[in-house]
């Protein structure tokens, strides 16, 4: 999937007002650390992108978070795990999930792919197609455990909700949840996206990983590394 995407961004610091809209995503520097803020229909985030061990003076504090309005339904989970179960018990295959928000409701839907065993592609393009309109967006490693894998980290370059369910085809599915900003990355626990209770049978690595995030881009250049050589 090739996303081409080149974000309108904003820049303000916690002393200013928030700037209202035009801006796909808004890099805030707060009193603890720089953090981006983005809405779209039935999410909106404030994602960590670099914490602060010291003290930027005269700003306010932050504190990240993301708000899944209304949460997804516990039954389309299910019915994800029963379609990669299936997927992967007969062919052997991944299969790719679009959820799509529109008035505050949740549809599941299934997009034309293409499928095989390390991998599944979606095959429409364009504005209208589901790939387009999906807010969240799962897909499953059939077998294999639940992880991001850097073909995902390619793939995966828009502003949405991420997941991959893993190993499938077992009593105790894996399941990693994170929201992915044109490629700053937060993992966050299934349960911030999905109406489920802490005690949910499948295995959440997301909170396994603790509170992380990261950039799938390249990583900066170390400004200090050669300046007194
Ligand atoms: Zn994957």
């Amino acid at each position: 999937m090739n996303e081409t995407t080149k974000p309108l961004i904003g820049y303000a610091t916690t002393a200013d007002p928030l700037p209202s809209s035009g801006s796909a995503l808004t890099y805030l520097l707060a009193g603890n650390g720089i953090f981006v803020s983005a809405i779209r229909p039935g999410i909106q985030v404030l994602m960590p992108v670099g914490l602060s061990n010291q003290r930027i003076k005269g700003l306010p504090h932050l504190s990240p978070h993301l708000t899944v309005s209304p949460r997804i339904p516990k039954e389309f989970l299910l019915e994800v795990w029963r379609s990669s179960c299936n997927a992967c018990t007969e062919s052997n295959v991944e299969i790719l999930f679009h959820f799509h928000n529109q008035e505050d409701r949740w549809n599941l839907r299934v997009p034309e792919q293409t499928q095989n065993t390390t991998s599944c592609q979606p095959t429409e393009s364009g504005s209208h197609a589901s790939h387009h309109q999906a807010v969240v967006e799962i897909h499953s490693h059939a077998s294999m455990s639940a992880f991001f894998s850097s073909t995902d980290n390619a793939d995966e370059t828009g502003f949405r909700i991420y997941g991959v369910l893993g190993r499938v085809n077992t009593t105790k599915p894996e399941i990693q949840m994170r929201v992915g900003l044109f490629q700053h990355c937060w993992n966050v626990p299934a349960k911030t996206v999905f109406d489920i209770e802490s005690d949910f049978f499948m295995t959440d690595v997301s909170v396994l990983s603790g509170c992380q995030f990261y950039s799938t881009d390249l990583p900066p250049a170390n400004v200090l590394e050669s300046l007194w050589n």
